[in-house]
């Protein structure tokens, strides 16, 4: 059934015309046909959706994330405080990778995907790890978020660090999910690697020729996140982290590079000039103490924006990134635009990825949308929505894929969330002891 989206205030930001008072969007099999001002004229076989002035955004996307985090929400902190980076890595997220079997990992991919949802978030980039249950876990996850109507781009972190068998079979399950869902619209398969300094060179070039099978097919890697990753290339007698990557031809337009901090001069324009697609993570490089990414270098590549397992709401990370990024600037410099990375950047680099456009409110593109009973002090226009949207929003109220309402007036559709999150709260506690138990 046709359906059309009535009585709305449309906000399309980055767009001509971003704001429109009183408009509608008709919808016809899950796409966005066109949209316009009221009023409308219905056509005999469509369905009108009177939305009463509801404020409706593009669907928004998470350009990196890790879902298998989804249950470290509360955890027990590492006996010793990490000094550094790779101390981080070693007392937290690498225990915890290595504690999930099939019903933590199902739980939190679960409770993750949820959270997105009640976000306003239908596009996920996930980076996933868990060495111990590894064949399986990227279809689990593609099942999971196609029952939640998320469009969901897979990618296994393959590393050296847990011996020679578990890298191969990472490797196949990157591959699997590459075969399977070669042609699928809304499941975007990537070879996942963990990051440069946990890969020998061998393991790169075992990557490149398994590549080579799949021209089409990007990388979705950790890059340059904190100095050492730098500094381990060095040793290895690279230049620098992306001039390692280059040697291996796992520079291109086609993956994702997280965090990209630490890069030199060279190394923007070689990813610059391959088109290649950054993503700034803002709360977890706080929270990590990686350092702060060169805001120009931000500009000049047009970073998307992650959340890299922090939080799920993209509004919250774009405020959050804007104030860190504030509290380190001087007076009378001007901040970067994080709103552009969330929706101008983000959608241009998960359009490339998917193959067709996605997170706009244009004619053709998926009916991704996301819906706010948004009640404003202060008058909303085209002059000011950005500080509606960094300041004013809280969670959607309606959020819709493809088409069809995934959450309606506050509750989710066709989603038991009272199951999912007791599945999660009792599988959680299972899964504290279980680290806890790991050397
Ligand atoms: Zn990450």
């Amino acid at each position: 059934m046709n359906k059309v989206l009535t009585h709305l205030r449309i906000l399309r930001p980055y767009s001509e015309p971003d704001y429109m008072e009183s408009g509608w969007i008709r919808l016809i099999d899950g796409r966005i046909a066109a949209f316009g001002e009221m009023p409308v004229v219905l056509e005999p076989e469509e369905t009108e959706i009177n939305l009463a002035g509801k404020l409706v955004l593009p669907g928004m996307i998470n350009a990196h994330t890790h879902l298998y985090s989804a249950l470290a929400m509360g955890m027990s902190p590492p006996s010793r405080t990490p000094t550094n980076f790779n101390q981080i890595l070693e007392s937290v997220w690498w225990r915890l990778d290595r504690a999930l079997d099939e019903d933590s990992i199902r739980a939190s991919f679960q409770a993750g995907l949820l959270a997105c949802l009640r976000a306003g978030v239908t596009t996920v980039f996930d980076h996933h790890s868990s060495p111990n249950w590894i064949k399986g876990s990227l279809k689990l996850l593609a099942d999971i978020a196609r029952e939640m109507g998320i469009k969901i781009s897979l990618a296994y972190e393959v590393t050296d660090r847990n011996g020679a068998d578990i890298f191969q079979d990472a490797l196949e399950e990157n591959l699997d999910a590459m075969e399977r869902y070669r042609d699928d619209p809304v499941v975007h398969p990537m070879l996942g690697l963990h990051a440069s300094f946990t890969l020998s060179d061998e393991s790169l070039e075992t990557v490149r020729r398994a590549l080579d099978d799949f021209p089409e097919t990007g990388i979705h890697i950790h890059l340059a996140e904190d100095i050492t990753d730098h500094h381990d290339s060095g040793e290895r007698g690279y230049q620098s982290v992306v001039q390692r990557l280059s040697e291996y031809d796992l520079i291109h337009s086609n993956s994702l590079y997280a965090h990209g901090i630490h890069i030199t001069p060279d190394d923007a324009d070689t990813l610059f000039n391959s088109n290649a697609n950054l993503v700034h993570n803002p709360t977890s490089n706080a929270n990590n103490r990686v350092g702060i990414l060169n805001g120009v270098t931000l500009e000049l590549l047009g970073y998307g924006l992650g959340t890299d397992g922090m939080q799920a709401n993209l509004l919250d990370e774009a405020r959050t990134g804007a104030l860190i990024r504030s509290s380190k600037m001087t007076q009378g410099q001007p901040n970067v635009d994080y709103l552009k990375l969330l929706f101008e950047n983000n959608p241009r680099i998960a359009s490339k990825l998917f193959g067709y456009h996605l997170s706009r409110i244009e004619p053709g593109v998926p009916a991704d949308l996301v819906f706010y009973d948004y009640h404003a002090r202060t008058e909303l226009s085209e002059m000011n929505w950005p500080a509606h949207l960094l300041y004013g929003l809280g969670q959607p109220d309606d959020v819709m894929t493809d088409g069809a309402f995934m959450i309606r007036n506050g509750d989710p559709v066709g989603i038991d969330e009272h199951e999912i999150l007791k599945n999660a709260r009792i599988t959680s506690g299972r899964l504290w002891k279980t680290i806890e138990a790991l050397k």
